[in-house]
């Protein structure tokens, strides 16, 4: 059963076909200058789901994602404020410090999402040389100019410039989106390789090159990794719509440009958006901004979020609202329980039911292999654990089967199996305990008891059991 994906480059359904044994994926990363927030982590886990399909399928998969941790411009036209230094003053930090802050917890963020780490995540900060070198390869090439005191990648020298984008290239000197005030550039679509004059003020971070002391311009990166890490040929470039017109752009004219190979990436994969009421995007520099953070606060769990994401399909805008992330933490819920259940079920497997399991299993894969359509996915799962003809322990040898793609930790439910009012009264036991008051202790022993649970006492603190 073959993958299918939607390639944006074509704007088709297309089979997956790796270029080598092992895949190459390429996601566009965090800019580490605030919290990533709900709409950035939709981005991915849509990745993971592809990740972990792919793997899935028997794939091996060699997965990349930069960090950006250079200071950027705020706006898609290479103008505005530079980002982290924005973050920096905001937080009375110096750059690296607030870059190092949130890197950390973009990274608590993914694992509590139970996101894959990717094989490699690496910063811009570290791979400055081989930017420089890029750059050295495109002005070779005669893809630059310099003007301003800055090197530009020039637009007009490849025919096919906008492809990902299908941008009306007739209209290349009217787009008003794209076009900024930089009287530099020869074409508005040019853009930026390296800066040695900042177009704000106060740049802090700097480096040596060729070209003079500067900085790399934003879409340089991601190509300089792309390339060391998977080649100059590889299989799939993610990131957010968002990207499509200007960052992912610009990346495959100036790879295509350096590297000479057509498709630079084979395929293009774009998750849509997470909105808000009326269709607005969940951004950085709203006031609509939620994280993992204040969703926990607000008593969900992080994989409720998870949860809330798989029921809609990454290509359509996601509808952000706290009712409607009660409605999938209580299915996520019920579906744990669910779990739990069969799992501690003492039916024997079957051999009978091998051709139902396999119905099942190929129905799952069809959804999945379909362009990750996981809400037809997750209506599988619901329809298996209602079907009385399958026998409990072969509903959840499947079940795990299905979550090494959705990642929500159905493997590991025993710390889930205690309900939260249990824990909260073993804690206060624990206290109690600290405090020797033997008194409440016992009260409290009892009282868990009652709920269905025993408590031992251990040399760290304590061990809850199902009676
Ligand atoms: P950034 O940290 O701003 O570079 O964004 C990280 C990723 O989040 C990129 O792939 C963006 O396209 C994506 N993204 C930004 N806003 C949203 C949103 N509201 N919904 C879904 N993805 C988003
Ligand atoms: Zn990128």
């Amino acid at each position: 059963m073959p993958v299918t994906l939607y390639n944006t480059l074509t704007r088709k359904r297309e089979k997956f076909v790796p270029l080598k044994k092992t895949v190459g994926l390429y996601t566009c990363g965090p800019t580490v200058y605030n919290y990533a927030h709900i709409g950035n982590l939709r981005s991915y886990i849509f990745e993971d789901i592809l990740k972990r399909t792919l793997l899935f399928n028997n794939f091996k998969v060699k997965h990349v994602m930069n960090i950006t941790d250079v200071g950027h411009l705020t706006s898609d036209a290479d103008t505005g404020e530079d980002k982290l230094l924005k973050g920096a003053r905001r937080e009375k930090k110096t750059v690296p410090e607030i870059a190092d802050f949130y890197t950390k917890s973009f990274l608590s963020d993914i694992n509590k999402l139970n996101i894959q780490k990717p094989d490699i995540l690496s910063k811009a900060t570290e791979h400055i040389a081989e930017q420089i070198q890029m750059i050295q390869q495109l002005e070779k090439k005669g893809f630059t100019y310099t003007a301003g005191g800055n090197v530009y990648f020039d637009t007009n020298k490849i025919k096919d410039y906008g492809k990902l984008a299908q941008l009306k290239l007739a209209n290349k000197g009217k787009s008003k989106a794209r076009v900024d005030k930089d009287r530099n550039k020869k074409n508005p679509y040019d853009f930026v390789l390296w800066f040695t004059k900042s177009k704000f003020q106060d740049q802090e971070m700097k480096w040596k090159s060729p070209f003079g002391e500067g900085y790399p311009g934003w879409h340089l990166e991601c190509s300089a990794m792309a390339s060391k890490y998977l080649g100059n040929q590889f299989d799939i470039h993610c990131g957010g719509i968002d990207h499509i017109s200007v960052h992912h752009t610009n990346e495959i004219a100036q790879s295509e440009a350096a590297f000479g190979k057509k498709p630079w990436a084979k395929y293009w994969l774009h998750n849509e958006f997470l909105v808000l009421g009326k269709g607005e995007k969940m951004a950085k520099s709203g006031d609509n901004f939620v994280t993992i953070s204040s969703l926990e606060e607000k008593g969900f769990d992080p994989l409720d979020y998870r949860y809330f994401c798989l029921g809609t399909h990454y290509r359509k805008p996601l509808m952000f609202s706290y009712e409607a992330l009660e409605g999938a933490k209580s299915s996520r819920r019920k579906l744990v329980d669910k779990v739990l259940e069969i799992q501690l079920s003492k039916e024997k497997k079957s051999k009978e039911n091998s051709t139902k399991q396999k119905k099942y299993l190929d129905r799952f894969m069809n959804s999945v292999n379909d362009d990750l359509n996981t809400p037809k996915a997750l209506a599988v799962v619901w329809e298996l654990l209602k079907d009385e003809k399958l026998n409990d322990k072969d509903k959840y040898s499947l079940i795990l089967k299905f979550d090494s793609v959705f990642g929500l930790g159905l493997n590991k439910l025993k710390e889930e199996t205690i309900p939260s009012n249990i824990i909260k009264l073993a804690k206060e036991r624990l206290k109690a305990r600290q405090n020797k008051d033997w008194v409440k202790s016992d009260e409290l022993r009892e009282r868990i008891c009652s709920l269905g649970y025993e408590i031992g006492d251990t040399k760290d603190g304590y061990e809850l059991k199902k009676i």
